[in-house]
Parts: C-alpha cells; structure tokens; sequence
C-alpha cells in the first residue's frame, strides 16, 4: 500500500533524498534494449519489520509482496530477461526507501518495478471478527493500480512501461482500482494519467522519483477486499500478474 506517510518526500526529512535526484541518470536515449542485459530491479515493497498493510485476514502486505515480485523475477528470467533480479530490502520504513533507492541505483539499473498489495485509509475500514480475533477490511474497492512520478528523469518512459502493464492486465479481463481519484481518499487522492488501464501520477513517492531509471510502482491488488485477498493468494491470480508484467516488458523492449 501507499497509504503511509513515510513513503512520501512531500513529509518528513526529504532534503538527504533529493541530493541523490541531482546525479545524472545512467539512462540516455538512443537507448537499444536488449533482453538479457537489460537490469530489471523488481522491488519487494516494505520489508519484514516494517510489513506495510495488514490484510483482511490478518497476514502482512510484505508476505503477498515477496512472494509475487519472486514469481515475476523468476517470470521475466523465464522470458530471457537474465539480469533481472529481485530486491529485498530489511530495516525500517524511511531507511529502507533509500537503501532500495541506492541499490538500484548503485546497480545502475534500467528499469525499477516496485510490487505493492493495495489497501483503503484507515476511515474506510469495517471491523469483523476473523479467526477468533477483532479484524479489518473493507470490500468497497478492489483492482489493481499503476503509479509513476513526473519526477523521475525518465517519466516518458515509466509511463509508457506503466502503460503497457496496464494494457497486459487488462487484456487479462483484470480491472484497475478507479477510487483514487475519488473524493473519499482525501490526501491519498491522485491524477488519473491514464483512464483506459489505470495509471495514475503520483509525483513525491521516493522509489519512483529518486530511482535514477524509469519507474512505476504496481499495487497488484487489494488485500483488504476479503475476496480480492483470497484472489491475490491463488497462484493462478499471481500467474496471470506475472505473465502480464512479463508481456509488457518484452513488448517495451521491442519498441525501444
Ligand atoms: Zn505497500
């Protein structure tokens, strides 16, 4: 989810992070792409101290985030994508996004997806009782969304990226989560780039406009839709996201 504060440079200690935005990207066009060289950093979002959104059931963001970045490594390896690699990052929140900003960066990589399971402000959340403990959830919105940052020096092509996964995943008769344009997400409120597969603007997230390569951040699906969460824990749910995500990317390889 995208729900804390802490992934934000809008809030906080953001003067440390912005230096790293002034170095220049690795990245020049005329860019050729070629598969098995091209570094695809797939991020696990959150890490396993600080897990991100807790389900419906009650099982942390990070555990559906490692899970399904994995399968979409092992997915794009699959495909030819040999330098893809997945990142897991350890520690808390803050300190966290900027290992990850730096690690991808360090590694010079050239295209930066960072995986998220999607859930509602807290105002949202119903109680129920699950497992014979008090739990949360909310059944009022469900999908995936797609994020990209103005910020990041190469926005023309994290949107195009984000496009493209847009399109994949619809093609699979998925749809995209459309209540952030909504009045009711309050400062979670975001530009809708993209109405047709769900690409959405959202200009201070760190791993989107630090990351010195195109970027965009995949929320693969609400956990705290108790459908959606049994969905999003069937493999051939996490099948279907890591094939589409695959699709794209060797389709914008093609047109590079
Ligand atoms: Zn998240």
């Amino acid at each position: 989810m995208l729900l804390s504060s802490l992934a934000s440079i809008d809030s906080g200690q953001a003067a440390p992070v912005r230096k790293l935005a002034k170095r220049k990207p690795t990245l020049e066009p005329p860019f050729k792409c070629e598969k098995p060289k091209l570094r695809i950093v797939v991020d696990v979002g959150h890490t396993p101290d600080s897990y991100g959104a807790l389900s419906a059931r009650n099982d942390p963001e990070f555990g559906f985030n490692f899970h399904l970045a994995k399968l979409i490594t092992a997915k794009l390896k699959s495909e030819g994508f040999a330098a893809a690699r997945l990142l897991v990052t350890d520690g808390k929140a803050r300190p966290s996004l900027l290992k990850r900003v730096s690690a991808a960066n360090d590694g010079r990589a050239d295209l930066f997806l960072s995986v998220h399971h999607d859930s509602v402000p807290d105002t949202l959340l119903e109680a129920w009782e699950f497992d014979g403990a008090k739990s949360y959830f909310s059944d009022r919105f469900s999908g995936h969304s797609l994020f990209v940052s103005e910020r990041n020096p190469h926005f023309a092509t994290s949107l195009m990226l984000a496009r493209m996964i847009g399109r994949q995943l619809k093609d699979q008769g998925l749809h995209y989560a459309s209540q952030y344009t909504l009045p009711v997400m309050g400062h979670y409120r975001r530009q809708l780039l993209d109405k047709d597969v769900g690409v959405y603007r959202y200009d201070g997230l760190v791993v989107l406009s630090q990351t010195r390569s195109a970027a965009v951040l995949l929320e693969a699906g609400s956990i705290i839709n108790r459908d959606e969460e049994m969905t999003m824990n069937s493999p051939e749910r996490q099948e279907m996201i890591a094939g589409a995500v695959a699709t794209a990317m060797g389709e914008f390889c093609e047109k590079r």
